[in-house]
């Protein structure tokens, strides 16, 4: 089953990835099924039975792992009935993942705990949102004879599809290498009554695909991070009509723009696991997004939705491409500055970047011990920066064409009604805050993005932040008023 007429089954991404990557040079997606439609979760039992294919002479043992959100589905509860449906052909267990009164979160704790009780299980049944999906991928990772079947209750990020993790550790997410899951379902109806708000942030997502493929090849060009290549932009390209056409739509619940919105992020995160990098698809805009989730989590305030944390990173970034362009065509003979490469002066720039919300100095050590493997990677490809500096017009078509023009993400994230300006997150994200996450985006991890080559051109001072924040204002306000 697919979603939409307009949108890519399974089979198409193969051989559209096929096409792209004849030599197979590309991780292959390890997902055997992708159903997203209505009624879905009647095709759940079916599902469970041939992922457990082979297991023969006792009852196929499953064990449904769930946080304590209560989700719904035409007035029943959709946790019940999943359980009730899998007790009838299989021995099924109820794993219900708690932290106490504080939201769940990817811990060595929870997981260890997850991975205890689900230890005797053949399929998990991984059934929420990007926390669930994260842990039950984590499970089979240590259980190898386990097999993950994950039901999406939100159209809130794209990490379903994937072999990777988001892990918590020592205050710092980190993506980890997991398991892909057997099969992904999404049942359009439970989708489609998720709050608004998650499959808003949904769309913020998505628009991470208009940025961070530019900083994917950027640091590809500069030697930087060799992983880039064609078939997951290709993958991507192939989604780009499909997502402006579902924003309105998305804005009104309507289901079947929240299903197609739900099949192109099950798209999305199949090219990040057959890109074998999130780079891919995180540069600038996620590296904002970690940074208030890290700050959040030190601060003991709620995490902010990820997506649509994503989606007003993605404008900041797109203006911050924009300030690269304009400064790199007006200064042709522009060159890394030798203060940037410093190592003492990177150091204390990034611990006193952690220093308020960490005064343990813990959060400063972990950034910094990325960051200087960062550096480390730049001073040995100066040559290669300075070649691609002197031939910048010939680079900069391509990089222009995987960065979008901040005022076409801002439209689109007004048209689905999702925030397209930090300062709209929530109250915990005041302008200071927003401010300083932009500004040190760039210090918490190795990733290279285009804030790495503003700062090595000497042109990430305040005053240079001042200029990407009033571009982002213009890009908003010319977008139209908040929905
Ligand atoms: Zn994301």
């Amino acid at each position: 089953m697919t979603a939409s007429p307009d949108l890519l089954g399974l089979d198409e991404v193969r051989a559209l990835i096929a096409s792209e990557d004849p030599e197979g040079r590309l991780p292959s997606c390890g997902l055997s099924q992708l159903i997203v439609g209505p009624g879905a979760l009647d095709l759940l039992v079916a599902a469970v039975s041939r992922t457990a294919e082979g297991i023969s002479g006792r009852p196929v043992r499953v064990a449904l792992l769930v946080d304590q959100t209560t989700i719904q589905r035409q007035g029943l509860n959709v946790k019940s009935r999943v359980l009730a449906d899998l007790q009838r052909d299989f021995e099924a267990t109820h794993v219900v993942l708690s932290e106490g009164h504080s939201e769940l979160h990817v811990t060595d704790a929870v997981v260890d705990e997850a991975a205890r009780r689900c230890s005797d299980a053949d399929v998990i049944v991984a059934l929420g949102g990007g926390t669930i999906s994260d842990i039950g991928k984590l499970v089979a990772a240590r259980l190898p004879s386990v097999r993950v079947v994950t039901v999406m209750t939100a159209a809130s990020v794209d990490g379903y599809t994937d072999d990777v993790s988001v892990t918590l550790k020592d205050g710092v997410k980190r993506t980890v290498p997991s398991v892909w899951p057997h099969v992904v379902l999404a049942d359009a109806e439970t989708v489609a009554e998720a709050p608004a708000r998650m499959n808003q942030a949904g769309y913020g997502e998505m628009v991470s695909m208009y940025v961070a493929p530019a900083d994917w090849r950027l640091a590809s060009m500069l030697g930087i991070d060799t992983s880039f290549h064609r078939a997951p932009i290709a993958l991507l390209e192939a989604l780009g009509g499909a997502l402006d056409a579902c924003a309105a739509g998305v804005a009104l619940g309507e289901p079947a723009a929240v299903q197609g919105l739900t099949q192109a992020l099950a798209i999305r995160g199949i090219a990040t696991g057959v890109a074998g990098t999130t780079a891919c698809l995180s540069g600038v805009e996620h590296l904002i997004s970690h940074m208030l989730d890290l700050r959040a989590a030190e601060l003991h305030l709620p995490t902010g939705l990820h997506g649509e944390q994503v989606g007003a990173g993605s404008v900041v970034a797109a203006c911050a491409w924009e300030m690269l362009h304009d400064r790199v065509s007006a200064n042709p003979d522009a060159t890394v500055s030798t203060a940037a490469l410093d190592r003492g002066a990177a150091e204390i720039r990034v611990r006193s970047a952690f220093a308020d919300i960490d005064p343990t100095g813990r959060i400063g050590s972990e950034c910094w011990n990325d960051y200087e493997r960062k550096l480390a990677r730049v001073v040995d490809a100066l040559p290669r920066i300075d070649s691609v500096l002197r031939n910048w017009p010939n680079q900069a078509a391509e990089l222009r064409a995987l960065a979008r023009p901040s005022p076409f993400i801002a439209t689109g994230l007004r048209a689905a009604g999702a925030p397209a300006l930090l300062g709209e997150l929530g109250s915990d994200v005041d302008t200071n805050t927003a401010r300083w996450a932009v500004e040190n985006c760039a210090l918490m991890r190795e990733r290279f993005t285009v804030v790495d080559l503003l700062t090595l051109l000497g042109w990430w001072t305040p005053s240079d932040l001042d200029e990407v924040l009033e571009r982002v204002d213009h890009a908003v306000s010319v977008a139209g008023v908040p929905a």
